[in-house]
């Protein structure tokens, strides 16, 4: 097994044996998965959703729910396959009721997601939502260009060693409309890339 595999094992372990997360509890009592992310190890593109929800939770697979459907059609729609991109969350188990992330349960799982970026090491980081842009952005010295999601969507950020897009969370194109035709101008921009 090479570095890569080997790292992404060892997170896959950790986090399964993350006892001390305040969601932990959570995770056995409803027989749920943790959600580790899912894709190409060698990814160019790694997407960075929030926490699992429910339909997540119960297979352990990232975006399989209706936010995953949205995800599949803006991917299909610039020609990406999902087999070939890497999908996770900053936060790695479901918080209870679909509530947002606390910031101690972003600092707590965060670490896992900066070891996924340097084990893939993919030239392109695609946030999905405000949590995952906000962290992003300002581990990887971009605070300074931090603004809100409906200003800097689609916008492309060089990091520090990869691309950064923030884009919509999926979920929001849910119920609507205009925000799905953003998401899929931005998917154009992430393409392009
Ligand atoms: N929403 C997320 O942020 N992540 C998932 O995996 C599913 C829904």
């Amino acid at each position: 097994m090479d570095d890569r595999e080997e790292e992404l094992k060892k997170i896959k372990e950790e986090v399964l044996a993350l006892t001390s997360s305040p969601l932990y509890a959570e995770r056995v009592k409803n027989n749920y998965f943790p959600v580790i992310g899912e894709g190409n190890h060698a990814a160019k593109v790694m997407f960075v959703g929030e926490a699992p929800g429910q339909n997540e939770a119960k297979t352990g697979r990232p975006f399989c729910g209706r936010a995953g459907k949205i995800l599949d059609e803006l991917l299909q729609s610039v020609g990406i396959e999902r087999k070939d991109v890497y999908v996770t969350n900053i936060v790695k188990d479901r918080p209870p009721g679909n509530r947002d992330p606390l910031p101690d349960e972003i600092a707590l799982y965060a670490p896992f997601l900066d070891r996924q970026i340097k084990a893939i090491k993919p030239k392109v980081v695609a946030t999905l939502g405000r949590f995952s842009m906000a962290y992003v952005m300002t581990r990887y010295g971009l605070d300074f260009e931090l603004d809100s999601i409906s200003k800097i969507r689609g916008q492309v950020f060089q990091a520090d060693g990869f691309k950064l897009i923030p884009l919509y969370h999926p979920a929001a194109a849910i119920y609507n409309q205009q925000l799905l035709s953003t998401l899929k101008e931005d998917f154009k921009t992430l393409a392009s890339l």
